[in-house]
């Protein structure tokens, strides 16, 4: 029996394709190494595996290259349509999950998924029964180990298929990385170079411009994965933001609305659409239809400045926060609008406006008691005029005054005449009505300023700031004779009566209120002893 190395001699034979895709299944066996030790999510899981598929189509590629005889070279090009199959699919699958929340595919969905790769091989494994695929095969050129394979409408097929599912799974990548997340951006560039390159790859080698012997489309899955693990290493895309952006932006309580340059609707997260009450993600449409029934936002949105306002939805209140976005040249590249629900902040200021209100004009009903009270407290009900307690509470503050003003102040103690008489003739009522009579007639006779007071009884007395014995004596004899002529009616009868008084003058007759008193108390004595319905004053 011949030793395995010359067994090995008999079925390969080195080829410069056989080097190239034999580096390039060890590279891509690294990354898949890689990325499986740092398996985490599904769509980590999934790249491990398309690497893995990379690894094994570049392997059997390698082997197919260095075959010597045809069927062997046949039975690996079986193999490669398995792994190409496997990577293409994979490949959609890590796009499904890169760019959805979804956290793991159904088991339906992977069976949809496999259907077509796996009737793709049973297509190619039983060739030799309809020559759908190949339909025959040439020898390449003298001593190159390559052979030609002829193709039939089944590897058209299956090549329309590698298409579809490379340019779905594409599309998906490239929908994602043009959001308008920054960090998405950065790999815009990235993700489109390792889409693209099995479609290209793939697209030479039917047009025949590949390098003969050289199947260039597992070195493109290579190209695919160098582009994505850019993204792995360096940013930890895969695993981090997709999960990240999505937990932050979708589950966050504020409304986020990003526009693009045109004011059309790049990207809206369910607060946003709540607030303004839309079911659908209305990405790509212009907010001009979106939030037509908002002229208030689309009003700020028109502006070109960043603004922040609060704006009465017909759900809620919302405080709308609204900035420019710029690229880093500065130019300008869209808007973002962040909808804070601030219903309840506003229900509770509303609330204690309301509160502070009420509490306002109770204070000022209190106030107004207040000043009841203290009208009650220091005037004569019968009367009307301030009573004794005022009397003594304000005539000293008024006689300080009047010392440091230097000016005199006139004190005129009045008391009716007889009154008990008409007590005793008329009855008590009848008193009253003089009394209550009384009161307006001397409050018409003094000016504001002046203090007109019931003491007590039939006893009044009139404080005068600034007025002197002249004037005082004139406004006595003034009241006396109005008193006088006053007629009283009661209920029968009309009451005549007089009064007496007495004049003191501060300082001349006293520094203080009892001096004062006592002063015009005296002059009142008098001018009762003098017979009555008379003015004296205190000499
Ligand atoms: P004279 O001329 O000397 O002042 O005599 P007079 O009767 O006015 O004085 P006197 O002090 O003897 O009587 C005062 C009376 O006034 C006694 C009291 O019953 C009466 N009187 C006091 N307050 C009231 C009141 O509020 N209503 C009535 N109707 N009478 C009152
Ligand atoms: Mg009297
Ligand atoms: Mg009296």
């Amino acid at each position: 029996m011949a030793p395995a190395t010359t067994r090995i001699k008999m079925y390969f034979q080195y080829t410069p394709g056989f080097a190239v895709l034999g580096v390039t299944a060890i590279i891509a066996a690294a990354m898949a190494f890689t990325s499986w030790l740092r398996c985490s999510t599904p769509a980590q899981t999934t790249f491990t595996l398309l690497m893995v598929s990379v690894s094994g189509y570049a392997t059997v590629a390698a082997l197919e290259s260095a075959a010597i005889a045809l069927p062997n070279k046949i039975f690996w090009s079986t193999l490669e349509y398995v792994f190409s199959g496997a990577g293409m699919t994979f490949l959609l699958i890590f796009a499904i999950y890169f760019t959805s929340d979804q956290e793991w595919l159904t088991f339906r969905q992977v069976v949809w998924l496999w259907i077509i790769p796996v009737f793709d091989v049973i297509l190619v494994a039983t060739n030799k029964w309809h020559k759908l695929v190949w339909t025959g095969f040439l020898p390449g050129a003298s001593g190159s180990n390559l052979i030609v394979y002829q193709h039939g409408p089944g590897f058209f097929w299956v090549m329309f298929w590698v298409y579809v599912y490379v340019f779905a799974g594409s599309s998906l990548l490239f929908k994602a990385a043009i959001k308008p997340s920054m960090v998405y951006r950065r790999q815009a560039g990235s993700v489109l170079i390792g889409c693209t390159a099995p479609l290209i790859a793939s697209t030479l080698y039917m047009l025949n411009l590949a390098p003969p012997g050289l199947n260039i489309t597992p070195m493109s899955f290579l190209v695919t994965g160098l582009a994505f693990s850019d993204s792995l290493f360096r940013f930890r895309l895969f695993d981090v933001v997709p999960i990240a952006r999505d937990t932050l932006i979708e589950s966050m309580s504020d409304g986020v609305l990003v526009l693009d340059v045109r004011n059309r609707i790049v990207d809206l997260n369910p607060a946003a659409q709540s607030l303004i009450g839309t079911t659908t993600k209305c990405v790509g449409q212009p907010i001009a239809v979106v939030l037509a029934q908002h002229p208030n936002i689309l009003r700020v949105c028109y502006q070109n400045k960043n603004d922040q306002v609060e704006i009465q939805l017909a759900q809620a209140m919302v405080d709308l926060e609204i900035k420019q976005l710029r690229d880093r040249y500065g130019r300008f590249s869209g808007r973002l609008i962040v909808l804070r629900d601030i219903t309840q902040r506003y229900q509770a200021e509303i609330e204690l406006r309301k509160v502070n209100e009420r509490l306002h004009s109770q204070l000022l009903a209190i106030e107004g008691l207040q000043a009841q009270l203290r009208e009650q407290v220091i005037r004569d009900k019968l009367t009307g005029l301030l009573n004794r307690r005022y009397f003594d509470e304000v005539v000293p503050k008024e006689l300080a005054r009047a010392l440091n003003g230097g000016y005199s102040v006139a004190l005129i103690m009045l008391d009716i005449d007889y009154f008990k008489k008409i007590n005793d003739t008329f009855g008590h009522k009848a008193g009253d009505d003089v009394l209550q009579a009384f009161g307006p007639l001397l409050l018409s006779q003094v000016r504001t300023g002046d203090i007109a007071c019931r003491m007590g009884g039939e006893e009044f007395v009139l404080v005068l700031p600034s007025v002197s014995l002249e004037r005082a004596y004139q406004l006595a004899e003034k009241i006396r004779l109005a008193f006088q002529a006053l007629k009283v009616k009661t209920e029968d009868r009309e009451i005549y009566s007089t009064i007496s008084g007495g004049i003191a003058m501060f300082p001349t007759n006293g520094t203080t209120e009892d001096e004062l008193l006592q002063a015009a108390d005296q002059a009142l004595y008098n001018a009762k002893g003098a017979g009555r319905n008379c003015i004296k004053i205190r000499t």
